[in-house]
């Protein structure tokens, strides 16, 4: 195992943003940098040994300040949306910025993706990584209570990815981390829509138009969001439904079965034989087939990143949870600190 610490580029105001590479024996592992604690790059062999970048992203630090769709950073305090980014908690109602449309997304205009973390190397029995801490002062965003929170990235030998979340605040605050990596195992510029996914879910969240779950939990059955056997994730896209028109594709939370840290999905590249599973103890899975990638964002090596060419797995709690009682409650309270494992898990066949 290796890991290499460079400056990854300055921002405007002068604050440098620093990269670490952690690579194992074999050349595979990945880099990360301090905006956003965002993955830049993780590199995997196929099935015959080749390694390929299976996210996409940018080289250089400037696309990432002005035009990424959250490529690869933290998304948070509140990842995907709060209804008209209102809700009321312990009797006082709480306005946050709206940045898509009528609601608030992913924490807002200045959400976790665009801070600057602080990152230290550091080494645990799984293997080598590195731990980002971020500070998000009370009423940041028009959320209440000062949150510490930190995520950190473990590269294992034998090429496991380990995300683990913490947080601690002051006050009750709605919180809602994940990892918004996105993933395309045969390598960037190619659609998305050959692989094969499974999804261990038995329902989803249908969404209003604006992206906001109605609030019921519908069965997958006989739906386009049924993933529970292996179909390539193109297969039902263009049905006709309801649904997949509001998301223009996928953009929908799947309700996972089972509880506690287990694998909940499966993604595979038949052409390159690149496998992933993703282990999570989280209660919802958004998947996200990159509808809003419009074919104009060029990325790593100048190559054109085409609609749907790669897919998002977001593991976390329930969109809007904050207004919705009867989901998983997603209030983070000072009696009780938040820790959240997830695990991409890579091999080839
Ligand atoms: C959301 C999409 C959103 C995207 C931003 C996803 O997590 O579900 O609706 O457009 O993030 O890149």
């Amino acid at each position: 195992m290796s890991g290499v610490i460079d400056l990854f580029g300055t921002l405007p105001d002068g604050r440098e943003v620093r990269r670490w590479t952690v690579r194992d024996a074999g050349g595979a592992g990945f880099s990360v940098m301090e905006l956003g604690a965002a993955i830049l790059t993780l590199d995997v062999p196929d099935r015959h040994g080749a390694m390929g970048d299976v996210v996409l992203g940018f080289d250089a630090l400037a696309p990432y300040l002005t035009h990424s769709p959250y490529f690869g950073a933290v998304v948070g305090r509140f990842a995907n949306r709060i209804a008209g980014g209102r809700f009321v908690l312990d009797g006082h109602t709480h306005q946050l910025a709206c940045n898509n449309g009528r609601n608030a997304l992913h924490g807002g205009t200045i959400g976790f993706d665009k801070r600057l973390w602080r990152g230290a190397p550091i080494a645990t029995a799984d293997g080598p990584g590195v731990r980002f801490t971020l500070t998000s002062p009370d009423g940041e965003e028009g959320y209440p209570g000062t949150v510490a929170t930190s995520v950190t990235y473990v590269w294992t030998e034998d090429r496991r990815l380990i995300v683990d979340y913490g947080a601690t605040s002051d006050a009750p605050t709605p919180f809602n981390v994940s990892q918004h990596s996105y993933w395309n195992l045969a390598g960037a510029g190619t659609c998305v829509l050959d692989h094969l996914l499974r999804i261990e879910a038995d329902r989803y969240l249908p969404v209003d138009e604006t992206l906001i779950p109605t609030g019921e939990l519908a069965p997958v059955t006989g739906t386009p969001f049924d993933f529970r056997v292996a179909k390539p994730i193109g297969r039902d896209i263009e049905t006709a439904d309801a649904q997949l028109r509001h998301g223009g594709g996928y953009d929908h939370n799947l309700v996972l079965n089972g509880a506690g840290l287990h694998v909940v999905a499966e993604l595979s590249d038949p052409a390159s034989g690149r496998r992933m599973t993703l282990a999570t103890d989280q209660p919802g899975l958004q998947l996200y087939s990159g509808n809003f990638l419009d074919g104009t964002i060029i990325g790593k090596e100048g190559t054109l990143y085409p609609h749907r060419s790669a897919v998002v797995l977001e593991t976390q709690h329930f969109p809007d949870s904050p207004n919705q009682p009867h989901f998983p409650d997603a209030i983070l309270r000072p009696e009780r600190p938040f820790a959240s494992r997830t695990i991409f898990a890579f091999s080839a066949a």
